[in-house]
């Protein structure tokens, strides 16, 4: 099942982003996950034979390291320790996606689900559950709202060469929710690539494409999009 569905970038994305700090792993069990990783989900398999012994050695750790560290995954259900012998330890791997504690907050509100947009996203009954890019109609509402100006560099944008793009790029997790959709030109929308949107409009800055009081008005309004401050008229 996992070789035919993982997508092992996005996989690692969802350790490095998500996981690991959410789930306060050490630099250990960091190590212990990622090499339990390599040796199921990336190699097409849910469940893995491994010993403690060897893996503790491949890494570097001390035995009783090593064991801590799985101990520590089980409790916090990254993995499933399915049977323990002489010849080692039975795991089953869980996807980052899957893990109970990275999925809920804590009064059990799927935040970060929300916010990576992963499975278990709420149904689309309003405007906040509404993915942006399913119609054409929802994609023009995100256009208007921009009113034929790019929202990066201000210029005037025709019809035939305006975007959709991911404020927060899609390889790290942002949604198509109209907080984190705007309407820009392709130069922007290539340009500006995965980097992080206030860096890329730094850079505008210093090529001289935004004044100074452009750049602000460009951070702030990047801020309440988030916030959810610019909404577009439903269609
Ligand atoms: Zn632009």
């Amino acid at each position: 099942m996992p070789n035919k569905t993982l997508n092992a970038k996005l996989l690692w994305m969802q350790f490095e982003d998500v996981l690991a700090p959410r789930l306060g792993l050490t630099v250990k069990e960091r190590a212990v996950y990622c090499y339990l990783l390599r040796h199921s989900l990336v190699v097409g398999k849910l469940r893995l034979q491994f010993a403690v012994m060897a893996m503790a050695r491949t890494l570097g750790l001390s035995i009783g390291a090593a064991r801590h560290a799985v101990r520590r995954l089980d409790e916090l259900g990254a993995l499933r320790v399915l049977k323990r012998n002489k010849t080692g330890h039975l795991a089953e791997m869980r996807l980052p996606e899957k893990i109970r504690a990275i999925r809920q907050g804590k009064h059990g509100a799927f935040v970060i689900t929300q916010a990576v947009g992963a499975a278990g996203a709420p149904p689309a009954a309003t405007i906040e559950g509404t993915d942006f890019l399913k119609t054409w109609a929802l994609r023009k509402a995100i256009h208007d709202r921009g009113r034929g100006a790019c929202f990066y560099c201000l210029r005037r944008t025709p019809a035939s060469v305006q975007c959709l793009d991911h404020v927060v790029p899609r390889v790290r997790f942002g949604r198509n929710s109209y907080r984190n959709l705007v309407s820009s030109c392709m130069e922007c929308n290539t340009r500006k690539g995965d980097r992080p949107a206030p860096d890329f409009l730094r850079t505008l800055y210093r090529l001289g494409r935004l004044t100074p009081a452009e750049l602000d008005a460009r951070l702030r309004a990047l801020k309440d999009l988030a916030a959810g401050k610019l909404r577009p008229l439903l269609p």
